[in-house]
């Protein structure tokens, strides 16, 4: 993408260069299946046992805890339905969120026609849960809360730590899906009292098809898939190691992104610069709890889709809602329930930057920006 403006990263991330050159080795000239016996199939191991370690430390966890899968979906599945399954002598209830990724929602929803009950929490206009909602949803059928550290289209974070105090003095499971927050912010699932948590390689500059499930010692969960014996025999199937070396890499580098919160000056910088040259815009969501790579701008009267039209003649890529509800009719979920109405959800643009992304880029996004929606406001005035 040279030349480029990418500004949709929760869609997903550049691939970075160390994290590549880590992975190569394990594709062209160590390919050995990690579960055999030899030595380079030991060299394997050893890697895939490194990027454990990378992973594992930033969250506070022990090696152990940490269940390589297929990406975020699969690691939300397994959390939702394995605890369902497990729990369902004692319980029939869930609490989550309306915000909800799809992969959360989509397979509550499944649940539900299999005689579960779900409460969906309603958010304010920040994006936030209210924590006596929480303890007013919980009786004694629920088994878990499953509540996502961050949002995909405005950022918001959760009140995370108080969430599992609630969760683990009511003996209810909790898991969050961390894909949006893990890498870009500071997560300890210890002092958080998380007991599942989802993530991702590929929204962290690591490779795509890898991600993560993070399952606390003691909690007793059941495979998602039956095979062989990898993964203590929990997520079976021959180890991806360049997927795995590569998001260990990722997860690496990650640690220097989230201990300084540099991302978040150009961030605010952006929102600024929009608002404050651009007549008739709001930011959604609040600035504060929100992820330090997240824009999401309401421009009145502006069709949002049409405008990512322009935007891409412009070679300046950003989105409208996230990636996986691209094409769905109905305006976005997350943005009616912050509050906005079906106009202002199709009015809204999603800019989400990254480590890589420079001052002139937003420079020059902002001045295209300005002259796409004048001449779109001047056409809407023509009308
Ligand atoms: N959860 C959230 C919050 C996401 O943003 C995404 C992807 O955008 C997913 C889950 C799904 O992750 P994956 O693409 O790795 O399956």
């Amino acid at each position: 993408m040279n030349k480029s403006i990418y500004l949709d990263n929760a869609a997903t991330t550049l691939l970075k260069k160390e994290v590549f050159d880590e992975m190569l080795p394990f594709m062209v000239d160590n390919y050995a299946n990690a579960s055999s016996n030899y030595d380079v199939a030991k060299l394997a191991k050893k890697a895939i046992s490194k990027s454990r370690q990378n992973i594992s430390s930033l969250l506070n966890a022990s090696e152990n805890e940490i269940y390589f899968t297929s990406g975020g979906t699969e690691s939300d599945n397994w959390a939702i339905l394995s605890v369902a399954e497990s729990y369902k002598e004692k319980g029939n209830h869930i609490i989550t969120s309306q915000i909800e990724h799809h992969a959360v929602l989509h397979t509550l929803e499944f649940l539900e026609t299999k005689g579960f009950e779900v409460t969906y929490l309603p958010v304010n206009k920040n994006g936030q849960i209210n924590i006596e909602d929480l303890k007013d949803a919980i009786t004694d059928k629920t088994i878990l809360i499953t509540i996502m550290t961050a949002n995909n289209e405005i950022g918001s974070i959760q009140p995370i730590k108080e969430i599992g105090a609630i969760a683990r003095k009511n003996g209810i499971l909790f898991h969050t899906d961390a894909v949006q927050a893990f890498g870009h912010i500071q997560i300890d699932v210890k002092k958080m009292k998380i007991d599942m948590l989802s993530a991702s390689g590929h929204k962290f500059h690591g490779p795509k098809g890898i991600g993560f499930l993070y399952i606390k010692n003691g909690v007793k969960i059941k495979p998602f898939m039956h095979g062989g014996s990898q993964e203590k025999g929990f997520r079976p199937g021959t180890y991806n190691t360049p997927g795995i070396v590569g998001m260990g890499k990722a997860a690496e580098l990650a640690k220097a992104d989230v201990e300084s919160y540099d991302i978040e000056k150009n961030r605010d910088y952006f929102i600024n610069r929009i608002i404050s040259e651009i007549p008739e815009c709001t930011l959604n969501g609040g600035i504060k709890h929100r992820l330090p790579n997240n824009i999401n701008i309401c421009i009145k009267g502006v069709d949002a889709e049409a405008l990512l039209v322009l935007l891409n003649e412009s070679s300046v890529y950003a989105s409208a809602g996230s990636a996986c509800t691209t094409g769905e009719p109905n305006p976005s979920h997350v943005l009616t329930a912050i509050g906005l109405n079906p106009n202002e959800a199709e009015s809204s643009l999603r800019f989400t930057i990254s480590d890589l992304t420079t001052i002139e880029e937003l420079d020059k996004t902002v001045d295209i920006l300005k002259k796409h929606v004048s001449f779109f406001r001047s056409k809407n005035k023509q009308k």
